[in-house]
């Protein structure tokens, strides 16, 4: 494996693995947000400045047909083009001889985007052949796409293996590793992990893992009244897992076998209906009546896990507190991320790691006061959970 800051790219076509997975508007097809595009630009501005050129490699949406138009990468050029201040040339397809024979003849600065990988269903089946195919574009290859690092298909990680010696990760991905890596294997104390969101079925793993590393881990959103019912509480018609009240006692036991402070919230936003416009209360978390359910977490449990997560060096947080996307029920997500702003502004490190707390710390308009906010949804899930993702692996290797 290569590092990116080191090696020499003059001369040298890189074929670069990106997520260009932008959302588009259905009727002009026109991009309406170009992060992925935007987060991407370093690497492909820092190959170039090296003297290497770069062909563009990516997956738009889940074509079913083969080549139907609307996923095509040739609607993103343009706007490619302008967030990279160069000329994108466009292959026309991903692999065969057109395509070849322009990334063949790209000059030391150039750029070029290959067609949706997606237009063939070797990509997700991970078809050997098919990478080398797409191997062929490049002298080098870079993996900066995150997003489907935990996908052994051909683009992301098969076509690693042909390049056993020049094959590298890019600032983007590179940036994830480090984020997780910081937070949980550092020695720094105390480490602070807020999870958070739905179900305890969906974080289980993560919070299996997390018992092994932090010194504080707060639970939050609907899977703490799975938690509260199997302390013996009355959760009323709140979310509850009935299947994962041993679960939830296992992980309770753990923590205090381990020396961890689990923190369940003690009180609750209660409504009598999941909407905005419900009749809302504010009760201890263990005395829900019948017919109300728990969207929030109350005020007394966000000023305690403000002062934890104050108080802490690391921190990381993964899913809100309760219904953030319901103004009646956001105060609880509120507090947890002004909480991680304030500790970030004191010296701790923060990654928000996982698909709806990165959108509510972007609802918030607080992304840019925490350390790190990664863009890997699913992907970073498992890569918190201790999963080796293939699509790492295939660079480390
Ligand atoms: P996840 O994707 O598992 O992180 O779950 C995020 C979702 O959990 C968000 O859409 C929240 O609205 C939802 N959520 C948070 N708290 C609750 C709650 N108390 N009851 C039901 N859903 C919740």
């Amino acid at each position: 494996m290569q590092d990116i800051h080191s090696y020499d790219f003059s001369g040298k076509r890189a074929l670069v693995r990106v997520d260009f997975n932008v959302p588009l508007d259905k009727e002009t097809l026109q991009i309406t947000d170009n992060t992925r595009i935007r987060a991407a630009a370093p690497t492909i501005k820092h190959i170039l400045d090296n003297g290497g050129s770069v062909v563009l490699m990516s997956h738009l949406g889940r074509p079913k047909d083969g080549n139907e138009a609307r996923f095509s990468l040739k609607n993103i050029v343009e706007h490619t083009s302008n967030v990279l201040g160069v000329d994108v040339k466009f292959g026309g397809d991903c692999i065969g001889k057109e395509a070849l024979e322009m990334s063949a003849a790209l000059k030391p600065g150039e750029v070029m985007m290959l067609e949706n990988v997606r237009y063939y269903k070797h990509e997700t089946a991970g078809t050997e052949s098919f990478a080398e195919q797409l191997s062929k574009h490049g002298d080098v290859y870079v993996n900066d796409a995150f997003g489907t690092a935990h996908r052994a298909h051909a683009s992301t990680t098969v076509v690693a293996k042909f390049f056993p010696n020049d094959k590298m990760f890019g600032f983007l991905i590179e940036g994830e590793i480090k984020s997780v890596d910081k937070v949980l294997n550092s020695d720094e104390k105390p480490l602070t992990a807020i999870v958070g969101g739905a179900k305890v079925s969906s974080k289980i793993t993560i919070i299996e893992r997390l018992l092994d590393t932090v010194d504080n881990l707060i639970v939050g959103g609907g899977m703490a009244y799975t938690f509260v019912k199997a302390m013996g509480g009355k959760v009323g018609n709140s979310l509850v897992e009935d299947s994962y009240i041993d679960t939830a006692k296992r992980i309770m036991a753990d923590a205090e076998t381990k020396g961890v402070n689990l923190y369940i919230p003690v009180d609750t936003v209660i409504a009598d209906d999941f909407s905005n416009e419900a009749n809302t209360d504010e009760v201890d978390i263990d005395k829900i009546p019948d017919g109300w359910m728990g969207l929030d977490v109350g005020t007394k449990t966000s000023e305690e896990c403000a002062r934890i997560i104050r108080d802490s060096r690391l921190i990381l947080w993964n899913g809100p507190m309760g219904v953030f996307e319901m103004e009646k029920f956001q105060a609880g997500t509120v507090a947890v991320a002004n909480a991680i702003v304030e500790a970030t502004t004191k010296g701790a490190f923060s990654l928000i790691g996982g698909g709806d707390s990165v959108a509510a710390i972007n609802k918030f308009n607080l992304a840019d006061k925490v350390s790190y906010v990664s863009t890997g949804g699913g992907a970073m899930l498992e890569y918190l959970e201790g999963k080796e993702l293939p699509g790492i692996k295939a660079i480390r290797d």
